[in-house]
């Protein structure tokens, strides 16, 4: 299991080495390697006070100086590197009221949240894992190190963390440490909607997002307006965009994905899409080309494409449909009103004045979708007539 680290977290490590003192490479970083997967960031945790990392590497930000962490810029790359250090008292089960530093790095482990997150790595000294995480990854199993009742009371985001790694992951929480989240799910409310948020989209968009069901039977996000017993395990094969995730539920519990979106403070171009998404659901299933060009014209092709492959999860017929839109596509056929060969200025020529004149292009345009060589001026005039 030799851990071929980047050069520039290599530097990192040698760096404060050379300086006097100790540093290890920590957390995700190591457990994606122990698991075979190529990490994307890499966290260093050392005895090093962050003054003093700032005074030896040549170009540092002060990302989270409160909490004793500076980001190294290099070359190759950015690294965090964290004073080891201990929470003290949570008040508001979200953020520690001060941290205060520590001399070892076995405090520094025992304050993070997983066993498997605890895992440390230096090649000089190789894994260094008191919490045994080393053997729960082994096992596929997320258990909180310390007790859970005590350590998600600390901060309730760890609740949503260990459900969130066990739907990325597939792996089992604990016993424990699931009954303890269960029981203190009420707390998620007093987190930040911005963390609650973030962990929920990585959750719902996750290989085995279905890992969330024992938060969703206990009601957990009702606060949310997400109110649902359970996903099924069809949910998994969903096409795997939030917005699309979050639609596909509203559309079975019925709720407004503005609700649910508007609590979680997301995005608009994420509420945008969830309704474009939720109006397509709403629409027939497209077995002709005319229903397709109907769902053109509420949604752009990447939406109609996504909810295509979403009636391919169900196993419906959809194989003449990529056909289909991209003839309709090739061929200019008309899907919305600015495709028309006539528009509102024309029509006001004509003599149609307010309302009428949307609800005639409507009807031209429902004309022309169901016969596109209808598209000229003349035979659309003709039409109004
Ligand atoms: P990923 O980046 O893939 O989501 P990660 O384990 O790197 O996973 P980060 O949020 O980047 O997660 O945190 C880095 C490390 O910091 C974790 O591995 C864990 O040791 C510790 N940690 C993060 N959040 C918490 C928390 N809320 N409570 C305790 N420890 C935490
Ligand atoms: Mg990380």
């Amino acid at each position: 299991m030799e851990f071929q680290l980047p050069s520039y977290v290599l530097y990192c490590l040698n760096t404060l080495e050379s300086h006097g003192f100790e540093a290890w490479c920590v957390g995700g970083a190591v457990r994606d390697h122990i698991m075979g997967k190529q990490p994307f960031d890499y966290d260093i945790t050392t005895n090093a006070r962050p003054e003093k990392i700032i005074e030896i590497f040549p170009k540092t930000v002060p990302t989270g100086l409160q909490h004793g962490t500076v980001t190294v810029v290099t070359d190759g790359g950015n690294v965090e590197i964290t004073t080891y250090r201990a929470d003290g008292e949570y008040s508001d089960h979200r953020t520690p009221d001060s941290v205060v530093f520590q001399e070892t790095v076995d405090k520094d482990l025992s304050r993070r949240d997983f066993t498997m997150n605890a895992i440390c790595y230096n090649p000089n000294k190789g894994y260094y894992d008191p919490e045994n995480g080393i053997k729960d990854i082994k096992n596929g199993i997320i258990r909180a190190i310390g007790d859970p009742i005590r350590r998600f009371t600390e901060d309730a985001l760890r609740i949503m963390r260990a459900f969130r790694f066990s739907a990325q992951l597939g792996f089992t929480i604990e016993e424990n440490t699931a009954k303890a989240a269960i029981s203190l799910c009420g707390l998620l409310k007093d987190i930040s909607v911005e963390r609650v948020y973030v962990e929920l989209k990585r959750t719902l968009t996750s290989k085995f997002a279905t890992k969330i069901n024992p938060l969703l039977n206990c009601d957990a996000f009702s606060y949310l307006g997400l109110s649902i017993d359970g996903l099924d395990d069809s949910f998994n094969d969903l096409p795997t965009e939030f917005a699309f995730r979050i639609s596909y539920i509203c559309k079975i519990t019925d709720t407004d994905p503005m609700i649910i979106l508007g609590r979680l403070k997301s995005d608009n171009m994420t509420i945008n899409k969830a309704n474009i998404y939720l109006a397509l659901l709403n629409q027939p299933f497209p077995d002709n080309k005319v229903d397709l060009k109907r769902m053109l014209n509420i949604g752009e092709r990447f939406a109609v494409e996504t909810v295509l492959d979403y009636y391919d999860t169900l196993g419906m017929d959809t194989k003449q449909l990529p056909e289909d839109l991209e003839d309709i596509l090739l061929n200019s056929e008309p899907y919305n009103i600015a495709m028309l060969d006539i528009n509102g200025k024309d029509l006001i020529e004509l003599g149609f004045k307010g309302k009428e004149i949307g609800e005639k292009l409507d009807m031209l345009l429902e004309e022309t979708i169901q016969d596109p060589t209808l598209n000229s001026k003349d035979k659309l005039i003709e039409k109004l007539k």
